[in-house]
């Protein structure tokens, strides 16, 4: 049976020296998210960094608009933040309403207050191998959640499914910059289960079940489930079957349980890293 790897475990430790560390700190960072449009997930998810901010002592607000929204508003309102000496880290929930360029307002963002390190100035440090003020979050928290388990990276062939700027391309470049020989795949890739069968680590971000029993993957194989969707009964899933694959895996991380507590935690750690 493969170990767990439990990322609600690692979250809470975090949480705790970060709240030994808040406790101590006389001035609280403040973490500004702007949520607009009415996706009730994008609602869960930002009440959930919100409600985590405040039990540790950060300061949290929430700027909310409706799904017609302009660029323009939006612009101005970043641009305020970006001069509030009080924010420290700013946030834009992702999706925005389809009319909204996201590129643009996610640029707008001054690269220190940029607390998902998703401004062109940030993932292009990342991409070119220099320090960005800060990683991306769901990224950073699965390399936190692999380091937790001493799981080596250097030299081993890591497989990453889905290619998109938030998840797949940062951390496929953070395992290259950490020595992983990395393949990205994504929804044009043919051969995938031949793929797999080489991966020592696989990281899916899809949304999607791709990774399945009929997958043959090698006996110390470690796998990083980032995919959350819901299937037809409305159960929460992730890529990876993880009822087949925990058996034959060495390492696995679970939906929900795994990944996405780390996100939160990866949230909260750059939020008190851009506050120095
Ligand atoms: P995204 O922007 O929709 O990207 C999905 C990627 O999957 C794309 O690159 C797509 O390829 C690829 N893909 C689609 N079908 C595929 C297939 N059959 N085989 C291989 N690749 C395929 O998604 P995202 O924002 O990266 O999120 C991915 C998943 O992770 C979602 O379920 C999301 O909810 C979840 N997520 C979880 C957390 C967390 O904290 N747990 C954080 C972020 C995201 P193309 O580029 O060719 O279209």
């Amino acid at each position: 049976m493969a170990i767990i790897l439990d990322g609600k475990k690692l979250r809470d430790k975090i949480f705790e020296d970060l709240k030994a560390k808040l406790d101590n700190m006389p001035v609280k960072p403040t973490l500004a998210v702007i949520l607009a449009g009415d996706e009730p997930s994008s609602r869960i998810y930002v009440n959930n960094k919100k409600k985590c901010a405040e039990k540790l002592g950060i300061n949290s607000i929430v700027i909310e608009y409706p799904a017609h929204v302009t660029e323009e508003e939006l612009l101005n309102k970043i641009q305020e933040l970006n001069n509030d000496k009080n924010i420290t880290a700013i946030l834009v929930q992702l999706p925005l309403p389809e009319h909204i360029d996201k590129f643009k307002i996610i640029d707008a963002i001054s690269p220190g207050k940029d607390v998902d390190g998703l401004t062109t100035y940030n993932s292009g440090k990342l991409f070119s191998g220099e320090k960005p003020y800060v990683y991306p979050c769901t990224p950073k928290g699965i390399l936190l959640l692999l380091d937790e388990y001493d799981i080596k990276l250097e030299g081993k062939h890591a497989v990453v499914i889905g290619r998109s700027n938030l998840v797949g391309k940062p951390v496929a470049q953070m395992l290259l910059q950490r020595n992983a020989t990395v393949t990205m795949c994504h929804s044009h890739t043919k051969n995938l289960s031949d793929i797999i069968k080489t991966a020592d680590i696989i990281i899916s971000a899809v949304g999607k079940n791709v990774v399945g029993e009929k997958n043959i993957i090698k006996s110390d194989c470690v796998i990083v489930d980032v995919g959350i969707f819901r299937d037809e009964s409305g159960k929460v899933r992730g890529d990876v079957d993880f009822e087949a694959l925990s058996k034959t895996a060495a390492y696995i991380s679970p939906v929900p349980g795994g990944v996405g507590p780390m996100t939160i935690a990866s949230l909260m750690l750059n939020t008190v890293e851009l506050h120095k």
